[in-house]
């Protein structure tokens, strides 16, 4: 079966819009791209956020891995009922209820473009997610993979300070440009506080294991899609992970087109 997801009068190239947006008499609508794009990135890599501000651009939707989850198992899918039994026995999911459930959610965006964020973790899924998308005729257009060494990201989510007048000062104790003054926050002197999460070294340790397994682990999954893009199946696309958030989504952003 082929499903074409590119029929639509509303597609506008990424390409063409370089070099300064032109006014635009339909400005209040969303610039819409047609794109099926896989992000890859460490955690403290952005990645989120990343996906979040295209979604905002390109009105691209933006699926999580966890949110599949949660959309099969709230509506009670038949996917959704097997996934909630393994995990209320605190198993994995296997693969064979996850893929469907990712394939499901990304059909039924239409021809709206989605960007995949969390999933495949691993090469198997890799191969597996490869093979249903193919089965479907989906096209994937980009893989985007964010790189930061493993200690920055490390580094990236352990320093961070939340401040408690503004969540949006950004504060990081290993990071120069946005150092706390001292004890306080760099933008507005008020105190800082750390999120519990960030401080399970364990379980940053635990997650980064998994990513940066280059054989079997998260960047194997990547890699795989690399090889697919020097066959010319899609196309691959890294992207430096250690300047800002705003630097990382220009160079997406002069990536795409
Ligand atoms: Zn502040």
């Amino acid at each position: 079966m082929t499903v074409s997801l590119r029929v639509n009068e509303s597609v506008v190239h990424a390409g063409s819009l370089k070099g300064g947006e032109p006014e635009d008499v339909h400005a209040h609508k969303r610039q819409r791209i047609l794109m099926n794009i896989l992000i890859f990135g460490p955690n403290g890599s952005g990645k989120g956020t990343q996906g979040a501000l295209l979604m905002e651009k390109y009105g691209i939707q933006h699926i999580e891995s966890g949110a599949v989850f949660r959309q099969h198992i709230g509506n009670g899918t038949e996917l959704g009922k097997k996934a909630k039994a393994y995990i209320d026995k605190g198993e994995l999911v296997p693969d064979e209820i996850t893929i469907p459930m990712v394939l499901d959610i990304l059909k039924s965006q239409g021809n709206k473009g989605w960007l995949l964020d969390g999933f495949p973790r691993n090469m198997e899924q890799a191969r597996k997610l490869d093979e249903a998308l193919k089965a479907e005729g989906m096209k994937l257009d980009y893989v985007v993979e964010i790189l930061l060494p493993r200690k920055v990201a490390r580094e990236r989510i352990m320093g961070r300070r939340l401040c408690v007048n503004n969540n949006n000062h950004p504060n990081n104790i290993f990071i120069d440009a946005i150092k706390p003054n001292g004890d306080v926050c760099r933008v507005c002197g008020g105190a800082l506080k750390t999120r519990a999460d960030d401080q399970d070294e364990a379980a940053i340790n635990k997650r980064h294991d998994i990513y940066y397994d280059e054989k079997n682990g998260t960047l194997a999954a990547a890699h795989y899609f690399k090889d697919l893009a020097a066959r010319g199946e899609t196309t691959y696309i890294t992207l430096d992970g250690s300047g800002t958030i705003e630097a990382i989504r220009e160079e997406l952003l002069s990536k795409l087109k």
